[in-house]
């Protein structure tokens, strides 16, 4: 006799699938990644060139030029 009543795992899906971060090093130019929040959370990530922690990247931020005076 064979239970089929539990036979299909349910996966866990996280909550924040797909959401990904880029982060550098400091090698120049940085080398640049990309990993999920919950992993780089999780202890640092070193690179293995410049042995230094990558950190998040900053986000993008619109550049702003000053407005030109008007005359
Ligand atoms: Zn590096």
């Amino acid at each position: 006799m064979n239970d089929l009543g539990t036979g299909t795992p349910v996966p866990a899906l996280a909550s924040r699938d797909g959401v990904r971060i880029t982060i550098v090093c400091a090698c120049v130019p940085p080398r640049r990644l990309q990993a999920s929040p919950g992993s780089f959370e999780r202890g640092p990530v070193m690179c293995g060139v410049c042995m230094t922690n990558f950190v998040h990247a900053e986000p993008r931020r619109p550049r702003r030029r000053r407005a030109p005076r008007e005359l």
